[in-house]
């Protein structure tokens, strides 16, 4: 990380130059999306500009330049993961990531008595699809809870795992508290009692290097937004056995291989499941992404985030009635805080004033807010494009619009 120029870096993000009510942007609602570096910019403008065309087997030049920068994005993502890239289902994101592996593999797979474990911190994109599944299956959603310092109950998870227990659903990195999981002896664990494990990567993969096969898991869903990407890409990473089984969750052209009234022949996956025409355009940015990614370092990033997390969590220790929700000591650089006598909303409006963008609200996470007994947090989420000044900067504003809320 010592070798890297942070400010050059920054440079990179035209978006972070400007100002917010007249003062310079202070970005810090990261884990909701991420800015984008030019390359991503310029990548999808070349794309409309050079070789916009569908990615269908057309056999012009056109489509075969489209078709084969799409794929090209396709292996340098399995790459960047340490998958293979045709165990890698392109789609919009997270939330359509996990409803696949909800409708395609637990919908016809589960039925009564059977229960899907999920976690207290888990985001609603990981909760409401498989209450969805299990009500029309008739199986259970049974809760991991957690403990008062945002850290998975090991022992109780382990205990939740009966063999009722067909599926677990579970974070890699908390997007409210910043919690890193211990992912791979969680599905170690899930895959000795014969449970299915589905990760939600969307708040990891940006932030440090995941090696997806490491992991052991049956599934990983990311979002390609979060990750200095357009938004409306994503992927499903799943086991090549999981996706010869699943049948198709949307129908449409691309994703057959024969059509007739009598029956239609499916394509092999990962093309099995990308019926219609993708985000060409978002993925060729994606691609672009990756590129910026790998070329820092996840390694560099994360050390570097993990400098600019101390430095916050030290500036927020210094304000008085300032309570911080959670402190694994596993923690991506994600602060969710709470200050005596100002509502969340007001807190995150005036610093907005300051021209600091942080997020309030319940962050897709009501569960989580209930285990803790509060109605709305703030979240300040950094990247590795943000400094050390604009740390500073935020301590400063919080204290005077505290101060202006009594
Ligand atoms: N899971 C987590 C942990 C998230 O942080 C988010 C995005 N806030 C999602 C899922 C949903 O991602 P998307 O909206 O890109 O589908």
């Amino acid at each position: 990380a010592g070798s890297i120029d942070w400010a050059r870096v920054r440079a990179d993000f035209p978006l972070l130059h400007r100002a917010v009510h007249d003062r310079p942007l202070v970005y810090f609602d990261n884990a909701n999306t991420s800015q984008k570096p030019a390359a991503v910019i310029e990548a999808m403008d070349g794309y409309y500009r050079r070789y916009n065309a569908n990615v269908s087997r057309a056999v012009h030049q056109l489509g075969s330049e489209a078709t084969e920068a799409y794929e090209d994005v396709r292996r340098r993502l399995a790459r960047f993961l340490n998958v293979r890239a045709d165990e890698l289902v392109l789609c919009s994101g997270t939330t359509f990531a996990i409803n696949l592996v909800a409708y395609s593999w637990a919908l016809p797979r589960l039925g009564p008595g059977d229960a899907i474990l999920v976690s207290r911190m888990e985001h609603h994109a990981n909760i409401v699809p498989w209450q969805l599944v299990a009500e029309r299956t008739g199986a259970t959603v049974r809760v991991a809870e957690i403990r008062p310092d945002g850290t998975l109950d090991l022992d109780a998870l382990h205990a939740a795992m009966t063999p009722e227990v067909k599926l677990l659903a579970v974070a890699h990195v908390s997007n409210l508290l910043g919690t890193v999981n211990p992912v791979r002896a969680i599905c170690r664990e899930a895959a000795r009692r014969g449970i299915v494990t589905v990760v939600d990567g969307s708040q990891a993969v940006p932030h440090r290097r995941v090696d997806i096969a490491a992991l052991g898991c049956d599934f990983y869903a990311f979002t390609g937004h979060k990750m200095c990407g357009p938004t409306g890409t994503g992927a499903l990473w799943a086991r090549r056995e999981h996706l010869e089984a699943m049948p198709p969750f949307i129908g449409g052209g691309e994703m057959i291989r024969e059509v007739s009234f009598e029956g239609t022949v499916f394509n092999d996956p990962p093309h099995k499941f990308e019926a219609g025409t993708p985000n060409i355009a978002g993925f060729v940015g994606l691609g672009a992404a990756v590129d910026y990614l790998a070329a820092l370092g996840m390694d560099a990033v994360e050390a570097r985030e993990g400098e600019l997390l101390a430095h916050l969590t030290e500036a927020l220790g210094d304000i008085d009635g300032l309570r911080i929700l959670g402190s694994a000591p596993d923690k991506a650089a994600v602060v969710a805080f709470l200050v005596d006598g100002a509502h969340a909303h007001d807190l995150a409006t005036l610093l907005d004033l300051e021209g600091i963008a942080i997020r309030s609200g319940q962050h897709c996470a009501h569960p989580l807010l209930q285990f803790y007994g509060v109605a709305a947090t703030c979240r300040a989420s950094l990247a590795f494009y943000n400094t050390h000044d604009e740390i500073d900067a935020f301590a400063a504003a919080l204290r005077k619009v505290r101060g202006l809320l009594g």
